[in-house]
């Protein structure tokens, strides 16, 4: 399959903008700023069937037609390069690797919306990828491709980044907005959206660095041969990030739709030490586990929610048959408890109280009604707070409890796991 997204990873140097130039990178945004209506340009991203790559799979064209135009208040995108869920590890790659390619897909995106200013908000762990983005920044003023008049087109950009501390919360849209803003990054209450009130109360359009990066391929070669990639209504090619117990761990950019046992077993060379597939995390953290069975469903938005899980960020965990799925669980639970921002009482209170009836599962002191109290604390989380973290702590918590209970109990019952 031809690669796209990761076509010059692998090549030295090509993080720069000489590499970037001789594939004829920075054609797409010519030829935006001289072919496209910024309107015109929206409706071949629609064409695309694009979806954000940072786990919600909104369609990208139609998230930017609600950036309303012409109000004489100024426009911002922000990128968001924060990549905290457990499990991911793609968009890291794409700002070391060509990060030209998602500049010049954040240009794409400003001119279509009417932007004057970019704001990447990158991981503060993310040291060497923020020194390499600056560099290409640089470079990109240099070229002119940044900056007043870019290419002659009367179309003017200054794009900034700035380093997050470290928190998950930072990741949630609404989040990063306070967060760049100089607040503590406390999600906000929605309606308004971002798309009209975002970074200091203006219009903003958010995306992931993966979604951004698409643009000027549907730019280039345009959104129907980008749709025709994938599949219906999840266009494109996708960076599937994979971990666990897979013998070849790794990034494969593969089209939407593949089924994930492709994934794990052609891509990913099976599981390690010829062991038995156990279950596995499809999307991130967030997204409840599949049963081994399950994993002939097709990864992308559509299917996997059909099953009860979630695409996410297309990142799978692998587990292997010597996974203990109540540690596994805990592991999760513990995490989301840790990073909830404690704003809403459900979160906050119903993740850390997960969190501890695991803790005492697994420590032989569990209850014959933890599970359904688990469960329980879960419906009362669900739906109930500002932000989507609760959502997912609940969600995840309730995959491993009923895709897994026969584990759960069996710890209740006997104070270890039947692995031991
Ligand atoms: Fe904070 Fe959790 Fe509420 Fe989100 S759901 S705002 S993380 S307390």
């Amino acid at each position: 399959m031809e690669k796209i997204l990761t076509r010059n990873w692998g090549k030295e140097s090509s993080h720069t903008l000489e590499v970037y130039l001789r594939d004829g990178g920075y054609e797409a945004l010519r030829k935006a700023l001289r072919e496209f209506e910024p309107r015109a340009l929206i409706d071949e991203i629609k064409k695309s069937n694009l979806r954000g790559r940072g786990g919600a799979g909104f369609p990208m064209g139609q998230k930017m037609s609600f950036v309303p135009r012409g109000t004489g208040k100024p426009v911002y995108l922000c990128v968001n390069a924060d990549e905290s869920e457990p499990g991911t590890f793609k968009d890291r790659y794409i700002l070391e690797r060509d990060p030209h390619m998602m500049i010049e897909g954040a240009l794409i995106a400003c001119y279509a919306i009417g932007a004057q200013q970019v704001y990447v908000y990158i991981r503060g762990e993310f040291r060497q990828q923020a020194r390499i983005l600056d560099g290409a920044i640089r470079e990109a003023y240099q070229g002119g491709f940044l900056g007043r008049n870019i290419l002659g087109n009367g179309f003017d950009l200054d794009m900034y980044w700035h380093t997050g501390a470290g928190a998950y919360i930072c990741g949630e849209e609404t989040g990063l907005l306070e967060s760049l803003e100089g607040k503590k990054a406390w999600p906000r209450l929605r309606p308004p959206f971002p798309a009209v009130a975002g970074l200091y109360n203006f219009p903003t359009l958010i995306h992931n660095v993966e979604t951004l990066a698409c643009l000027p391929h549907i730019v280039a070669r345009g959104g129907e041969w980008f749709a025709k990639l994938g599949v219906e209504k999840n266009g494109g090619t996708k960076i599937y990030g994979l971990s666990g117990h897979v013998r070849e761990p790794g990034l494969y950019e593969l089209p939407m739709g593949i089924k994930l046992r492709e994934l794990i077993y052609q891509h990913g060379g099976g599981i390690r030490g010829g062991r038995q597939l156990k279950g596995v995390i499809p999307g991130g953290a967030s997204c409840p586990i599949l049963r081994a069975e399950e994993i002939d469903v097709e990864m992308d938005f559509d299917a996997l929610q059909k099953i009860g899980s979630m695409f996410g960020t297309g990142c799978p965990v692998v587990m292997d048959e010597t996974t203990c799925m109540v540690e596994a669980a805990y592991s999760v639970a513990k995490f989301f408890a840790h990073e909830s921002c404690g704003q809403c009482t459900p979160c906050r209170e119903g993740a850390e109280w997960i969190r501890k009836i695991m803790h005492r599962i697994l420590n032989a002191q569990g209850r014959p009604d933890d599970v359904d109290h688990m469960l329980d604390l879960c419906d009362n989380i669900q739906g109930k707070t500002i932000c989507a973290l609760g959502d997912a702590a609940a969600m995840a918590a309730r995959g491993f409890l009923r895709k897994f209970r026969d584990e759960f109990e069996f710890h209740v019952r006997h104070g270890r796991c039947e692995l031991s």
